[in-house]
């Protein structure tokens, strides 16, 4: 077994016994990892605060060399969003964005990028309602480029045309958008406005873009759009998408 240390953001916990459960962890260094956290339920022990869901800690892990699971031997509170705990929109985002971590990723699999994208959409999420939307979307924007499904946005999919907003669709299949002249070839599509297109265009381009002041007709489609992408790659709905605001 060899220790190893992480900053690590925790995504989901299961009780395992009366003592203990087992904790899955998005750390910036390992990428996911799923840990047993012995004496883990005892009560108000730092161990057991530091493994709440949605804490930043700092952990040192014994790994397995073959099977098993690995062995969580320290946890300290780094960080936590308390902000979340006020604003019932951002929470829902939040435990949207554990999931997404938890069941997307692969083990052992590492995106500091990702990692730090996680960290800043929870300290931001619910600064402002009609933000945690397109703060939301822009997370989900650049989890989809990690993980290699980043939708093409600039340029019809298919063919490559340069695209001027006009009679536009999205294609989860196709992975992006489409042309008008490719769309019949393409049955999985959703039609998709100028506004839509250039506001996802611009939230996948940009890290500041989500704070600007986007119109609720547009967030809502933005919102659906990427509902649809996410649910199709992951081939089901995640657990959190209907409690979804935009
Ligand atoms: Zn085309």
């Amino acid at each position: 077994m060899a220790a190893e240390k992480a900053l690590a953001l925790v995504v989901r916990t299961t009780d395992w016994s009366e003592t203990s459960r087992i904790c899955t962890l998005w750390t910036r260094e390992l990428g996911k990892v799923r840990g047993l956290a012995k004496g883990g339920r005892r009560l108000k022990s730092n161990f057991e605060v530091a493994l709440d869901l949605l804490t930043v800690c700092s952990i040192v892990l014994l790994r397995k060399s073959s099977g098993g699971l690995d062995l969580l031997t320290e946890a300290q509170v780094v960080e936590r969003f308390p902000r979340l705990r006020t604003d019932l929109p951002a929470l829902y985002a939040a435990y949207y964005i554990a999931e997404l971590l938890a069941e997307w990723t692969e083990d052992y699999d590492p995106h500091p990028a990702l990692f730090d994208e996680a960290l800043a959409a929870l300290r931001e999420l619910g600064q402002d309602p009609g933000r945690t939307g397109p703060r939301l979307a822009r997370f989900e924007l650049v989890l989809l480029r990690e993980l290699g499904y980043r939708p093409v946005l600039e340029n019809c999919t298919t063919c490559g045309a340069s695209l001027d907003g006009a009679k536009l669709a999205f294609s989860a299949a196709a992975g992006g958008v489409l042309c008008s002249q490719c769309q019949p070839g393409q049955r999985e599509r959703r039609p998709l406005s100028a506004a839509a297109w250039q506001t996802l265009r611009a939230l996948s381009e940009s890290g500041e873009a989500w704070q600007r002041d986007w119109p609720a007709t547009v967030r809502g489609e933005v919102r659906q759009v990427l509902s649809h992408y996410v649910t199709y790659l992951l081939g089901r709905r995640p657990r959190l998408l209907p409690y979804l605001g935009s």
